[in-house]
């Protein structure tokens, strides 16, 4: 258990949590019936004819349910200085650290603040996580469970993501012997500093040898802030160079360097499955801690088994957070053909049920209404009901609902692209080879239409290996309208790109150009025509493109 600290009490949090999770269907009425009095005055509701009525009923019939396309006229209109309440971030105050009671000490943590930019209207825009990093509740929060960043404020919020990496680094490393834990809010990250890591590794021995911090950083306001914590320290260098030379491959890489470390925190399930071998190849003996499942809107469960295993992770549902509701999905054929856009509905959809009256083993949507967000949002993520804790129930999270893949009567989602590409990132063992990142793009200028996965890869593989990786791929995605498909040629092979190293890393930066936040950024997994900035990115990279001999 958590020690009790100052403004934090470990043990309250988990009494509270047990009571909240004992009565969660009352409870849901209670946090509906506030939810809807606290914004009782907005318009939005005004309109819905819900005539001051809070309960369950009255809500389902009067409110629509919405995406976030129907949310952008009004997010529009707040921009343009409409003062409606909107979408917020809450402070995180997460029970899954339980497992795993950490001393006195700090964070190594990568994390990123995004722009913050006045809108037409005057408001201050930012991300979820970046108003929750702002928020002096967070950081009393972290302060009391010992869980500050190594880096001072100034390398969180420079806006140059490479400058911050290279100091989150060089902090953790200066004060590795305290560090309790490796945290960033998606493991993809983590994965990518420890990349970087192997890159920069004797910069930033030199630095803490020297005690001067590299040219490369250059925003004044982290050169200042860095450099004050910064003293030549060649003990600490040599100690840190043997340890690299003696790693093989960076196995371990974290323990290693960070002794006194016990865990790895992030959010490790959906799309980020993909990047949990290379994260366990660095963290060797350390558990990953799988954090919990969240959204700009709200937060939506704790993970309060955090010594199992990120893939069989499981969120049980805050029932006092937010108002939730499920769309049984009882079958893929309820999946909708949707082409990235969730808004689209070409099938009749069963009626969303409350939280207490899921099953156990059936899959659903999530739609979430908060304190933030009155309106009743779909999340677009589909869950399985793991199973409850006392009346609230434990949401494995699946994939996102929308079919990414999809040429005719085939449907393949993100983890049916996920599953193909581990499978055949398995023949680029015996080259030492590692796909580092991937997506894919349905091309339908070639007559029939055609699957398209782009890889990059760490390093050259032979032409006859990515050729069996490329037939893999496509005999891997099983779905029966795909399989039928290839066989009477309605779809052409699947096409293999192999894209220059650092492509992925363009992508983001393109993304981080746009305003999106760096800690929230989520490899897109299909990259539609609409999206004509990103594919060129891609079409532009391309070393080598295969076609698959399969179903010839
Ligand atoms: P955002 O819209 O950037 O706030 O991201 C919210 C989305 O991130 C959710 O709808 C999920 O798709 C994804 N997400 C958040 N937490 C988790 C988690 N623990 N596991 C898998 N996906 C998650």
């Amino acid at each position: 258990m958590l020690e009790k600290v100052k403004g934090f009490n470990g043990d309250r949090v988990i009494e509270e949590f047990e009571a909240l999770t004992k009565e969660a269907e009352r409870v849901q009425r209670e946090t509906l019936q506030r939810i809807l009095e606290e914004n009782g005055a907005a318009e939005y509701l005004q309109n819905l004819g819900l005539g001051g009525k809070t309960d369950p009923d009255s809500f389902k019939a009067c409110v629509p349910l919405v995406t976030h396309k129907d949310l952008e006229p009004y997010i529009q209109r707040i921009a343009d200085g409409d003062a409606l309440p909107i979408l917020t971030g809450r402070p995180i105050k997460s029970i899954s650290l339980r497992a795993h009671p950490i001393g006195n000490g700090k964070a190594l943590q990568f994390i990123y603040s995004s722009k913050q930019f006045r809108t037409k209207g005057g408001l201050l825009a930012t991300t979820a996580t970046t108003n929750v990093y702002l928020s002096q509740s967070y950081r009393n929060t972290m302060k009391d469970i010992q869980s500050q960043c190594c880096s001072p404020e100034e390398v969180i919020f420079s806006l140059d993501y490479n400058q911050s990496l290279y100091c989150h680094l060089l902090c953790g490393l200066i004060c590795s012997e305290e560090v309790q834990f490796v945290f960033s809010t998606f493991a993809h990250s983590i994965v990518h500093a420890f990349r970087t890591f192997e890159q920069v590794w004797e910069d930033l021995c030199c630095d803490i040898r020297e005690g001067v911090l590299s040219s490369r950083i250059t925003i004044p306001s982290i050169r200042s802030a860095v450099s004050r914590l910064l003293r030549p320290n060649p003990q600490l260098a040599d100690t840190i160079y043997s340890k690299c030379v003696s790693l093989s491959s960076w196995y371990g890489l974290i323990p290693e360097l960070w002794p006194n470390a016990k865990y790895v925190y992030g959010i490790m399930t959906g799309s980020m499955e993909p990047y949990l071998s290379k994260l366990r190849h660095y963290a060797a003996n350390l558990p990953l801690m799988s954090a919990d499942y969240g959204s700009s809107e709200g937060w939506i469960g704790a993970n309060i088994d955090p010594e199992e295993p990120p893939e069989s992770a499981t969120f049980t549902v805050l029932p006092n957070i937010g108002y939730f509701e499920f769309i049984p999905l009882k079958e893929r054929g309820h999946e909708q053909k949707v082409e990235n856009c969730a808004s689209i509905i070409r099938h009749r959809e069963p009626e969303p049920i409350g939280l207490t009256e899921v099953n156990v083993g059936e899959e659903y949507e999530v739609i979430i209404t908060t304190f933030a967000g009155l309106y009743r949002y779909r999340l677009g993520d589909v869950v399985k009901i793991a199973g409850f804790h006392n009346s609230t129930p434990k949401l494995q999270f699946v994939h996102r609902r929308n079919l990414i893949l999809t040429v005719n009567i085939d449907k393949n989602t993100e983890k049916d692209l996920q599953l193909a590409v581990e499978e055949a990132s398995k023949l680029l063992a015996v080259e030492k080879v590692e796909v580092l990142d991937f997506t894919s793009h349905v091309d339908m200028s070639t007559d029939p239409g055609h699957y398209v996965i782009f890889w990059e890869l760490s390093s050259n593989a032979r032409e006859e290996v990515l050729s069996n990786c490329c037939d893999c791929l496509d005999r891997a995605f099983i779905d029966a309208g795909y399989v039928g498909s290839r066989k009477v040629r309605a779809i052409g092979p699947l096409e293999l790109r192999i894209v220059n190293s650092g492509t992925f890393h363009k992508i983001l930066e393109h993304y981080v150009s746009l305003g999106a936040a760096l800690n929230q950024f989520k490899t897109p997994r299909c990259v539609g025509l609409s999206n004509c900035s990103v594919l060129q990115i891609l079409n532009s990279s391309v070393l080598k493109s295969i076609f698959s001999n399969a179903y010839c």
